[in-house]
């Protein structure tokens, strides 16, 4: 019998649910493990305070002497919750965050006066012994070791007994070697690009504030049962594994009662949450059993970043002490939902407009109108480079692979605003008659339906949809840091309004027009222009592979082909305008990513390749054994006659022998293509594992899975799918 397997099946059906009580209401819990407004007032002097405030309001540099007494308060905020340690919280370009604890505990070389410490010089700026975080080649180029930095714009937190200060990662020489800090940048270009067009509309606005509320697919598995798959534990994913009798056909967990062990993990994560001031709101079953999602209210992107990849490492933390492992990937298993990481998406104003939700009056709605039609045409320009953003080796398995979304991007608005773009589409060339400029506002701009959030079609096979009141990118990836795919949005629909802002301006000042009739007229040429991005049918179907081809629309279903937009002329360009990037923090992330792509594939190979040979081919050998000797004693006992009686069994064994032939033959091969593939140059390589290797992951698959359907069950060693997805 296979003892690891049947001993995990034990262990796992025997559980419990773990106890836990909440303590508190969540309103009172609250962010209270979070230096906020709040502890900030408690902790520090007013001087400092404000400094924080300045900082995060008008970027404001903290200096040396203020960032000493805000490291004071901060510590003796984070002693009286009885913390030990401090450590620079940062994003490497792994996609994980990264962390090394320091102690605040100090002494003297004698060992006397030991003291807590911490100052503003270990606040604002650490060295991590980062040599070994992935930089695309930025660090040889420039002879340059990287710092963190701390990012004042993301409150301090503390978890477990460790103060976390989010921090940018930089080279010294000013090169961003992280996600956040082209984030950073990004959403300081749209604050930019947006508030000056904001000002055609309303004089006070004087922030734009790019907003992100995410939504978390994930699948919970058993940890014992996890534990005994080692593609699970090395890929994320499982590389073989029959599907199981039941699968998702009967729909009966979407939104169905969230099992008991999870529904407690829920609760304790979200527990976890509040004290981190992550403000969860929504829990419930996906579609694929054992698969769940979690989102939170929106918040300002930069923080709503960080505190996906906080929750994204509570998730699994927590997860431990429930006997659970969180799976991110986009695909764990074959035959079910995969998992992905919706990112809803608006643009907020400092005087508390949402400058995507459309309202009563026709002014109003001509804002509305203005972002509205400036972000599609921004996806429809750069429409290559936002899949570019999203691509990686487990997004691959969603995006173009027979399942939602397509690895078309293409924009869903509904009904009632494609009507609204029909109509502008009709105004006049130049300066409006007043009685076309009456009826456009009285009945197209001005019936723009407040309702309409109510009234979107859900089309759910939309990568970028219109939801009423934001656009919801759906095409991220569960696993996904949420920072690649938001700085690129936000960079080019910064771009596009910079654009527009000089393109008005021109007409009111060379053209004599007035302010509404320039947007007018500029807004009707975007539109025209933008049509091929507009889609409304089934984004699923073939239908529409073959209409987007028409229509000139990129569809790179593969990470090394998708990831080469990253670095087209028109990419390194547009970075560097909006000054998010320079080219050469352009080529370190593709550079970087392509070989992350390349790593994931080789890790999938061999581990496929392991398993296939040490625990498939011998145990498909022990099965053909039995039935060997039981071949035998029927000669034995019938004689001639054993070739009738024992036919099922004969035919058995033979197949097993092709299978294992199969596999064999098929390692081989693709253990050659891999070999071919390490000698060539990172794009080649990425392609030949793309091309040459992947491909035999199916046919080496589609064998062992045929060999768990015919072997003895009692002698299988690998946890089956029926297991894994329906243990509760
Ligand atoms: P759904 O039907 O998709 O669940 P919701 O309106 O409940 O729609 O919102 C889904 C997600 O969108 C939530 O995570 C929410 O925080 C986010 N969201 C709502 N409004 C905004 C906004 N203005 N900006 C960014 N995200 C938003
Ligand atoms: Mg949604």
């Amino acid at each position: 019998m296979s003892t690891l397997r049947f001993e995990a099946l034990k262990v796992s059906s025997a559980r419990k649910p773990v106890k836990f009580e909440e303590l508190d209401k969540k309103s009172a819990i609250f962010g209270s493990n979070v230096f906020n407004d709040k502890s900030m007032r408690q902790y520090l002097t007013s001087d400092a305070y404000q400094g924080v405030k300045d900082a995060v309001q008008h970027g404001k540099k903290i200096d040396r002497k203020l960032a000493d007494y805000i490291a004071l308060g901060m510590k003796e905020w984070a002693l009286s919750k009885g913390v030990t340690h401090y450590t620079h919280w940062f994003q490497p370009l792994t996609g994980t965050t990264a962390e090394k604890h320091d102690a605040f505990f100090e002494t003297s070389y004698d060992g006397s006066d030991p003291v807590e410490k911490f100052g503003g010089g270990q606040l604002v700026q650490q060295e991590p012994d980062a040599s070994s975080f992935p930089n695309g080649g930025i660090r040889n180029t420039f002879e340059a070791r990287g710092y963190t930095a701390w990012d004042p714009t993301s409150p301090a937190f503390i978890f477990g007994t460790t103060l976390c200060i989010p921090t940018v990662f930089v080279s010294y020489t000013g090169e961003a070697l992280d996600y956040k800090t082209p984030l950073l940048r990004a959403l300081n270009a749209i604050d930019e690009a947006a508030t000056s067009v904001c000002r055609y509309f309303d004089k006070n606005v004087k922030k734009v504030t790019a907003t992100l509320g995410w939504e978390q697919e994930y699948f919970l598995i058993d940890s014992a049962l996890a534990n005994t798959r080692p593609d699970i534990l090395m890929t994320g994913r499982t590389l073989l594994g029959h599907t199981s009798a039941k699968g998702q056909q009967l729909d009966d967990h979407y939104f169905g009662s969230i099992p008991t062990r999870a529904l407690v993990y829920m609760r304790e994560l979200e527990y976890e949450c509040m004290l981190l001031g992550i403000p969860v709101k929504t829990r419930h079953n996906e579609v694929a059993p054992n698969q769940f999602e979690l989102a939170p209210i929106f918040e300002e992107t930069n923080l709503a970043v960080d505190h996906n990849s906080l929750l994204m490492d509570v998730m699994q933390k927590v997860a431990e002490r429930h006997d659970f492992k969180v799976l991110f990937h986009e695909k764990p298993f074959k035959g079910v939902n995969g998992s992905g990481k919706h990112n809803n998406w608006s643009l907020a104003t400092d005087t508390g407009v949402n400058l995507l939700s459309p309202s009563k009056t026709p002014m109003s709605n001509l804002q509305f109108l203005t972002f509205f039609i400036n972000t599609i045409k921004a996806v429809n320009t750069y429409e290559a480079l936002l899949r570019g953003a999203i691509a990686s080796a487990s997004n691959d398995h969603r995006l173009g692979a027979n399942e939602a979304p397509p690895a078309i991007i293409s924009v869903f608005i509904g009904e009632q605003l494609t009507k609204v773009l029909a109509e502008l589409e009709g105004v006049s060339t130049g300066k409006l008659s007043p009685e076309e400029k009456t009826d456009l506002k009285l009945n197209v701009v001005g019936k723009i339906p407040d309702v309409l959030l109510d009234n979107t079609d859900r089309n759910r096979t939309s990568p970028f949809a219109f939801t009423g009141n934001k656009f919801e990118f759906r095409a991220v990836g569960s696993s996904a840091n949420c920072a690649n795919s938001m700085t690129t949005l936000n960079t080019i629909v910064a771009k596009q309004l910079k654009e527009f802002k000089v393109e008005v301006d021109n007409l009111i000042e060379n053209k004599d027009m007035k302010k509404d009739d320039a947007i007018f007229n500029v807004l009707r040429e975007y539109i025209k222009q933008s049509k091929n991005i507009l889609f409304e049918g089934d984004g699923y179907s073939d239908a529409w592979e073959i209409e987007a081809g028409k229509r000139g629309l990129s569809n790179f279903k593969t990470t090394p082909k998708a990831l080469q937009a990253r670095v087209s002329e028109q990419a390194i360009s547009l970075f560097s305008e909006m000054n998010v990037m320079n080219h050469v923090e352009v080529e370190a992330r593709y550079e970087i990513e392509l070989e992350e792509y390349t790593k994931r594939i080789q890790i999938e190979g061999r581990v496929l390749g392991d398993i296939a040979r040490n625990h498939v081919i011998p145990t498909a050998i022990r099965y053909q054994n039995t039935l060997i000797e039981n071949v035998r004693g029927l000669k034995e006992i019938f004689g001639a006659e054993y070739e009738t009686i024992g036919k099922e069994q004969i035919v058995l064994i033979r197949e097993i022998s092709e299978h294992i032939a199969g596999i064999n033959m098929k390692v081989e091969e693709m253990t050659e293509e891999r070999k071919k593939a390490n000698e060539l140059g990172a794009q080649e390589s990425a392609e030949a594992y793309c091309d040459a290797v992947r491909p035999y992951f199916d046919v080496i698959r589609n064998h062992c899975d045929k060999l768990e359907l015919l072997v003895d069950d009692e002698i299988w060693t690998l946890t089956k799918y029926r297991e894994l997805l329906f243990t509760k």
